[in-house]
């Protein structure tokens, strides 16, 4: 499709440089040249063009709103964070590196830090919640930060 787009324009072009006063009659090698340089700005063009569009996400944010709680010392923080970004992270109020992703129960409400599992410990992906057993669990929102 874009190979006869470019071909198309290309013979086009090739006519019209071919048809002014000053190329005229134009030399075989010379329109051959003249087509080359045409269909290679058009695929420089399609580059440019799918490279912008697919590069878009690149300028969306990364970060996300977080709700970190130190294992301990209790203190809980909203945080902004890179999605690369792994726990366990330091905690701003004792320095130790044991903030952890709260969570949160939407059966019952209570915001929780499930226990850790497996080595190098890590936060389950499906925790149940800690007061009533549910597993409608997910992440605390920032609004529900101290
Ligand atoms: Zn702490
Ligand atoms: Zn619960």
């Amino acid at each position: 499709m874009i190979r006869q787009l470019a071909g198309h324009v290309a013979h086009h072009l090739t006519r019209l440089l071919g048809g002014l006063p000053t190329s005229r009659p134009a030399p075989v090698s010379k329109r051959v040249f003249i087509g080359a340089a045409a269909i290679l700005i058009l695929v420089v063009a399609v580059l440019v063009y799918s490279w912008r569009s697919g590069g878009g996400d690149q300028t969306v944010s990364r970060e996300f709103g977080a709700v970190l709680r130190c294992m301990k010392c209790g203190h809980s923080v909203a945080r902004s964070l890179d999605v690369a970004d792994a726990p366990p992270f330091s905690c701003s109020d004792c320095g130790a590196q044991e903030a952890w992703f709260l969570k949160k129960c939407h059966a019952c409400g209570e915001l929780f830090l499930p226990p850790l599992e497996g080595d190098p410990p890590r936060q389950p992906m499906i925790p149940s919640c800690t007061r009533c057993g549910s597993q409608a669990t997910g992440a605390a929102s920032t609004k529900e930060a101290p």
